[in-house]
């Protein structure tokens, strides 16, 4: 009929990042998608934060074209980690044979990419509001409003603690270096940023809830020797270059992340059904920078099976679904539990405590394999 709108194989609700990559791959696939955007809250402020991805994550972005090039992203090229009683880990590419360990992406830039990728794309239709198909795919982030609606129960653990982020100019290089700084009061992250040769750093510091406004009503100078002081001058004199924004940390996975549409029937006997990537369907402490790389690695598994299908299963077929579950929570736990893990043994208070873990750290640096495992682990390589 003239006017009216082809049915859509996919309806993705949320547009943020693991959102806008599931639309570009399925639509690569000659799959049609609908995606339901927001719209920007009018006083909506840049995104301060910056993204440590993994080589997985941005070998999908690259082949979807919306990997931020130049100073948008800066790649790391080694990691120390410093404990609170002299304990270090340092991590090297070099030693892993890698081109980098990860590589800090301005969050604006990245979404940008994304936001022309799926412009160009035909297949993808944006949309103010959902619409039926054999698939809903939500990617609404933590606070999901369809995950509760659909019933499904988010299993939250609450850490004490909330992320400030910012952008501070260094007055020495950070000569692709990722620092961070393990204290029994709180985790402060330097990324490098601006490329290689850089002076500015983002800042993720996860401090102590009650500690968090006081340290977001300092005036900038005050807070740049805040900083300063926390990181050991480690970078020299600090300014502050942007404003500052914080979040609450939780760590938290749904219980179920697929099943049928309420209502699902629509009469001609097509079962419909939904499924949860990303942020909608876990969320882990942001000390190991993992959120993202697990959400993209959530639409590449999800892609893959679509892609791989028996060319009469619908694109919503359960069993199809089940088996993308199932691979994902095995794929989630040893992040989620590693760095909820390190999080609960430095929040310990305690002298006993505090050498306990500084002696592990300094164990844990010349031990090779394991070492080696979590690098890789977190590297995204197999
Ligand atoms: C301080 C901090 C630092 C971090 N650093 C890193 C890092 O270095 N590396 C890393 O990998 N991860 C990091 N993360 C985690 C990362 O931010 C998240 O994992 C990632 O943003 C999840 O993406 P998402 O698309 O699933 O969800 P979101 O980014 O939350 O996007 C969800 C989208 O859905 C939209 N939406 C919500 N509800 C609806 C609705 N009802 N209808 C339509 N649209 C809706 C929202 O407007 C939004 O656009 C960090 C997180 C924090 C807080």
């Amino acid at each position: 009929m003239p006017g009216m709108a082809p049915p859509l194989d996919v309806c993705i609700r949320g547009a943020g990042v693991v959102g806008r990559a599931l639309a570009l791959l399925l639509a690569r696939d000659r799959l049609r998608v609908g995606l339901v955007a927001q719209p920007p809250a009018p006083s909506a402020a840049a995104d301060v934060r910056a993204y440590a991805l993994n080589d997985a994550s941005r070998q999908l972005l690259q082949s979807l074209r919306s990997w931020p090039e130049g100073d948008a992203c800066t790649p790391v090229d080694a990691m120390a980690v410093q404990g609170d009683d002299g304990g270090a880990v340092h991590f090297r590419a070099e030693a892993h044979g890698a081109e980098a360990l990860a590589w800090i992406v301005d969050v604006p830039s990245l979404e940008a990419r994304l936001a022309e990728a799926v412009r160009y794309q035909p297949l993808v239709e944006m949309l103010d509001a959902p619409r039926p198909a054999p698939l809903t795919a939500v990617c609404e982030g933590r606070a999901s409003a369809t995950r509760a609606e659909f019933g499904v129960d988010f299993d939250t653990t609450p850490y004490p603690q909330r992320a400030i982020a910012a952008r501070l100019r260094c007055e020495g290089p950070h000569g692709g270096v990722a620092r961070q700084w393990f204290h029994s009061d709180g985790i402060l992250a330097l990324l490098p940023m601006g490329g290689s040769g850089g002076h500015d750093v983002a800042l993720v510091w996860s401090v102590e809830q009650a500690h968090a406004p006081a340290l977001l009503a300092l005036e900038p100078d005050a807070f740049a020797r805040a900083v300063e002081a926390a990181s050991g001058r480690a970078l020299g004199a600090m300014a502050l270059t942007s404003a500052r924004a914080d979040w609450p940390l939780q760590l938290a996975r749904a219980d179920r992340w697929t099943g049928p549409m309420p209502r699902a029937n629509d009469g001609k006997g097509a079962a419909r059904n939904w499924v949860l990537l990303g942020d909608a369907a876990h969320t882990v402490h942001p000390l190991a920078g993992q959120g993202l790389n697990i959400g993209l690695a959530d639409a590449a598994e999800l892609a893959r099976l679509l892609h791989g299908r028996d060319f009469w299963r619908s694109p919503g077929d359960a069993r199809l679904l089940r088996s993308y579950e199932r691979s994902r929570k095995a794929g989630l736990w040893p992040m989620g539990f590693a760095t909820d893990g390190l999080q609960q043994l430095f929040a310990l208070p305690g002298r006993p405590w505090q050498l306990v873990r500084n002696w592990g750290m300094r164990g844990f640096d010349t031990s090779g394999p394991l070492k080696s495992w979590l690098a890789r682990q977190a590297m995204g390589l197999r």
